[in-house]
């Protein structure tokens, strides 16, 4: 079992001052493979007035000082790029092919595009030509609490502490306590491209304790957090008294609008959407809607494909899923399989227990609810396991109603052949983003949410704005 007790504080690996611990378990055997610190208040005070000093002389560094340490970590970042990968696959269960491309990939894309809009970004400007002498400046916001989950940790981590880094902020970043060793090799490259001490600070712990004393710490200046509207609207309410600026990137339900008009893959797509990464992405498709016409021959082609969906060792290489992150997670997923039958949803594929061949870890099967209706809870609440609720709509307006009824508002997609009927929904949908015939988005697409689905937008050059403030001075003279 590795022992990563320590914490890095102001440029070196320190012991913290809790003595409370707590292991990292690997979720495809059970086993323990690490051993952390549960930071407490008075860690979080240590790390935050690291950051604090540091911010004297960091958020006054040059563009072309950050860019050319940016480039560096990028650099550093590829070497490490195997040992990222086998961290996020024995902390979290992602197979190593997906690890590897996309979970360890996402993270360096966001490094290089941050490098590329840093570079465009322009931190004086004037207003306008018709008042020349009113300059706006884009200032780092200051010392900022990094809080991400386990789900996709490298690309969260990047879409926060690479913008941080880039504006001129100092930060004290908490990885979640599941999935934390990750974010400790990343420290481990911060450290080896030699950011000034204090700047990057990084400390372990869970959410009631270490996040809580790290929200609540009254020089944090900004909280950019990624994880549960539950937990995201506490750290609003704490944030308030403060005025402390709030990102926040938070749960999904998303809508797959299926016209009948559809590419005949966009089943298959569809459900591979939402099975990947074992269901656990924030903008997965977990709701497809299928028009009435297309119901039945839909639901044929959806069974047979889920059933060759494979389960396996995320060791393995190859294009199967791995478990869910932990035995919490897979009992949460199985109350609400269980909730779903309960409700009367009827149940093609996967369903209660653990597939075949995989009683140790906590494994899923894939699993498919069709004659869901949107009140239901299985439609209602974000899962984060594979599983899939099917709705049927009759008509246009029918499917809007149905993706808008959500508290959430992350990413709906839409399938159909008619590029105006496409452009015509995607208007009236509630939501940040909106995928039409599995697109993707471009790497630096502003990413975040409507409603409950969080405030603010990470990635790209509005990543970047979330960590500046704009101040306008008068009578500035060119
Ligand atoms: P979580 O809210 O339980 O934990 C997320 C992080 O917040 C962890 O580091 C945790 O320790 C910390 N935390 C928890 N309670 C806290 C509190 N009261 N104060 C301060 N910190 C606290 O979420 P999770 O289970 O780790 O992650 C899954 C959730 O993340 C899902 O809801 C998913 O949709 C969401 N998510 C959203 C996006 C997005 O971009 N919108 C991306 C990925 C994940």
């Amino acid at each position: 079992m590795k022992d990563k007790k320590n914490f890095y504080i102001n440029g070196r690996w320190q012991a913290p001052k809790s003595k409370q611990q707590i292991e990292v378990v690997n979720p495809s055997t059970e086993e323990k493979c690490a051993i952390i610190t549960l930071g407490n208040k008075e860690d979080v005070d240590i790390a935050v007035s690291s950051a604090k000093e540091a911010y004297n002389f960091w958020a006054f560094s040059t563009k072309d000082e950050r860019i050319k340490l940016l480039e560096k970590l990028y650099e550093n970042y590829k070497k490490r790029w195997a040992d990222i990968s086998d961290a996020i696959t024995t902390e979290m269960g992602a197979p190593k092919d997906f690890a590897t491309k996309l979970q360890v990939g996402t993270g360096a894309a966001h490094i290089k595009s941050f490098i590329r809009h840093l570079k465009n970004f322009e931190f004086e400007k004037p207003l306008g030509d018709h008042a020349p002498n009113q300059r706006l400046l884009y200032e780092p916001k200051g010392v900022c609490a990094l809080i991400t989950p386990w789900n996709w940790p490298m690309n969260q981590v990047c879409l926060k502490v690479i913008p941080a880094l880039a504006s001129g902020c100092t930060m004290v970043l908490k990885p979640s306590e599941l999935a934390p060793l990750s974010s400790m090799i990343l420290t481990e490259i911060i450290d080896e491209t030699k950011f000034p001490p204090g700047v990057f600070n990084l400390i372990n712990g869970d959410g009631n304790t270490t996040g809580d004393a790290l929200i609540r710490h009254p020089d944090i200046n900004m909280i950019s957090f990624t994880g549960s509207t539950r937990a995201g609207a506490l750290i609003s309410q704490n944030a308030a008294n403060d005025f402390k600026r709030v990102s926040l990137e938070l749960g999904g339900k998303g809508a797959n609008i299926i016209f009948k008009d559809a590419d005949p893959k966009a089943i298959e797509w569809g459900a591979l959407r939402c099975f990947k990464n074992s269901g656990q992405s924030c903008n997965a498709p977990t709701r497809m809607l299928i028009e009435k016409s297309n119901y039945s021959d839909a639901i044929k082609k959806l069974k047979e494909y889920t059933e060759t969906i494979q389960v396996g060792d995320p060791k393995k290489e190859g294009e199967h899923i791995g478990p869910v992150v932990s035995e919490i997670q897979y009992n949460k997923v199985q109350d609400l399989i269980k909730k779903g039958i309960d409700e009367g949803a009827k149940l093609i594929a996967g369903g209660l227990g653990k597939p075949v061949g995989h009683e140790k870890g906590y494994f899923v099967k894939p699993t498919v609810f069709v004659d869901v209706d949107n009140s239901m809870e299985i439609a209602r609440t974000e899962i984060f396991g594979p599983v899939l609720s099917v709705i049927q709509f009759e008509s246009e307006e029918d499917a809007i109603k149905i993706a808008n009824d959500t508290p959430y508002g992350l990413t709906n997609y839409i399938q159909t052949q008619d590029q105006e009927k496409a452009k015509r929904v995607a208007k009236k949908l509630r939501s940040g983003m909106v995928d039409v015939n599995g697109a993707g988005i471009a790497i630096d697409t502003p990413f975040g949410g409507f409603k409950h689905s969080g405030i603010g937008r990470e990635a790209g050059e509005h990543g970047l704005q979330e960590f500046l403030e704009v101040k306008s001075v008068g009578g500035w003279t060119s």
